[in-house]
């Protein structure tokens, strides 16, 4: 099916909680909250507040990094969706505001490889993780540490757009979508703004739905398991 392609989002919609937040919970100074509430209050973006939430993670390593990762689960029927796309050879970008590495690490401990990402980067020097944003874009409505209707916007191509999202940084995006998927303060933003989406909460519905939608074929990974 090349007259369709997705983009998905990754914290929250792939995994069942949100990573960053996770990571700050655990490893980081109480501080991350206050930046959080300016965060939530819309007074920074979140590119802002990333950085700045990072750095209340005073120590971290390779071996802390692999000890999270263990803790991040993905939706147990997200496996069985990217089995369905890829063996229909359907285009599938994770499109997140989190970090690329995080997103790797998580996807190859499920047995997941050969996805496209765009995402923001981190690297781990000295003890501290330092993030960096190439997909940032200064007008972006959303004030994400990446733009993501400007990377939709990039690669689209005359083909009609799928977008699967649950959050803030989805909802510039969506406006872009010709079928989007919803859940959490992403379907109450587009129910205010009389976007048009469908409700989901995992990737079985998300594909049962693309079957009646745009004859996706719910069958097609059965060789490839
Ligand atoms: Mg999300
Ligand atoms: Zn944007």
């Amino acid at each position: 099916m090349n007259d369709i392609v997705i983009f998905c989002d990754f914290d929250g919609t792939i995994t069942t909680e949100d990573t960053i937040d996770k990571l700050l919970e655990v490893y980081a100074d109480k501080k991350w909250l206050e930046i959080e509430e300016l965060w939530e209050a819309g007074k920074i973006g979140s590119k802002e507040c990333l950085e700045k939430q990072l750095n209340c993670i005073n120590r971290f390593s390779e071996e802390l990094l692999s000890e999270f990762i263990e803790t991040i689960e993905i939706d147990n029927n997200f496996i069985d969706f990217i089995n369905n796309v890829k063996a229909q050879n359907i285009d599938f970008y994770i499109i997140s505001d989190g970090f690329e590495l995080f997103i790797e690490k998580i996807l190859e401990k499920n047995g997941i490889k050969d996805i496209k990402i765009f995402s923001n980067q981190i690297a781990l020097k000295e003890g501290k993780l330092i993030a960096s944003f190439p997909y940032y874009r200064q007008n972006c409505e959303a004030q994400a540490g990446m733009c993501k209707c400007n990377t939709i916007k990039n690669i689209k191509l005359e083909r009609k757009i799928i977008y699967i999202g649950d959050g803030r940084s989805d909802m510039c995006a969506s406006k872009h979508a010709d079928i989007l998927y919803a859940k959490k303060k992403l379907a109450d933003f587009c129910s205010n703004k009389n976007i048009d989406f469908i409700k989901f909460e995992n990737f079985n519905e998300v594909q049962q739905s693309l079957a009646q939608e745009v004859n996706f074929n719910v069958e097609a990974g059965y060789a490839i398991r």
